[in-house]
């Protein structure tokens, strides 16, 4: 059992890492990939660096720091999360516990411009297997994605519903091919279309009659987490009190998931502020 789990190794989930170890407590983090780093180039704006710095040196130099100070790093996606007596962190391949959680996810991802997606949202679309995969008991619905986070939906669907069938938009990641027992359309998607309700979706290769669509596009991100958990949201973005504690007891939020300014320096600075907070919280509740 960690004391917390970090999700996102960028600037907010490693700062506040580093304040937890060095504060003695036994922290993982587990981070998918180099989040808004990734796709950033120079940064030429964050203190300390005389001439811009790659952003990639930047990320990089962070888990290093960090893995410096015996920081356990964990590359791998999470799909899902448990909240009960403890809090469970899942992956594909393994679960987690702790005693708090930080969202340290960053940026909200943007939805695929998919015909009939907004339109039918709350009325066939819905974002969250765990919350409304039940509704749709003995019924044929459909995963939209390419990647570990829809085979996950799609595996938890699977025991509730009568089919289950993954759209990748052509986009299909090996691991689905190699780990779904399922149909996988690997269609580009023209439009979800119904009447008051969804009743299926039209790719360039067929139609498809379906009763309900989940979107499970790239990764889990904040909005997705937030909805399984019932965290509460602003703007797609999760709702944090002043010290980053959320609505619900022992998880927290920092960075570019909670809004504001999407600036590394107050991503860094997000991070060692609720680690603050983190740090109150597992002292009180020894
Ligand atoms: C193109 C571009 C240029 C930029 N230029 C600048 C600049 O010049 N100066 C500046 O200050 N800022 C810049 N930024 C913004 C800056 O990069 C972000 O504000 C900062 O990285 C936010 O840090 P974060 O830790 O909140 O999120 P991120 O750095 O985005 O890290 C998020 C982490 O969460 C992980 N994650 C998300 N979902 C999951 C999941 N389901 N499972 C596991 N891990 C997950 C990701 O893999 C990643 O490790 C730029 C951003 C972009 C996109």
């Amino acid at each position: 059992m960690y004391d917390t789990i970090v999700i996102g190794k960028g600037p907010s989930g490693i700062s506040c890492a580093l304040y937890l170890k060095r504060a003695g407590f036994n922290v993982l983090v587990i981070g998918k990939d180099g989040g808004s780093l990734a796709m950033a180039d120079y940064i030429e704006n964050y203190y300390g660096f005389a001439k811009p710095v790659k952003a990639d040196k930047l990320f990089s130099g962070g888990i290093k720091q960090a893995e410096n100070l015996g920081i356990e790093i964990i590359s791998d996606e999470v799909t899902d999360i448990e909240y009960g007596g403890g809090i469970s962190v899942k992956t594909l391949s393994a679960a987690y516990e702790a005693k708090t959680l930080l969202f340290a996810t960053g940026r909200k991802k943007k939805s695929a411009p998919i015909r009939g997606l907004k339109e039918f949202e709350g009325k066939g679309v819905g974002y969250c297997a765990v919350c409304d995969g039940f509704f749709y008991k003995n019924k044929d619905v459909a995963v939209i994605g390419g990647g570990k986070y829809a085979l996950a939906e799609a595996e938890y669907l699977k025991n509730i519903v009568r089919s289950v069938k993954i759209f990748s938009d052509g986009k299909a990641e090996k691991i689905l091919s190699e780990s779904f027992d399922g149909d996988i359309i690997n269609e580009k998607i023209l439009s979800i279309y119904g009447g008051q309700t969804v009743e299926g979706i039209k790719t360039e290769g067929g139609d498809y009659a379906l009763s309900g669509v989940f979107v499970a596009l790239g990764s889990a991100g904040a909005a997705d987490f937030a909805a399984k958990m019932g965290l509460e949201t602003l703007g797609g973005n999760i709702a944090v009190n002043k010290d980053y504690s959320t609505n619900i007891p022992a998880v927290f939020a920092a960075g570019d998931c909670i809004g504001g300014m999407a600036q590394i320096a107050k991503a860094v600075y997000d991070g060692a502020a609720a680690a603050k907070t983190i740090i109150s919280y597992l002292k009180s509740s020894k």
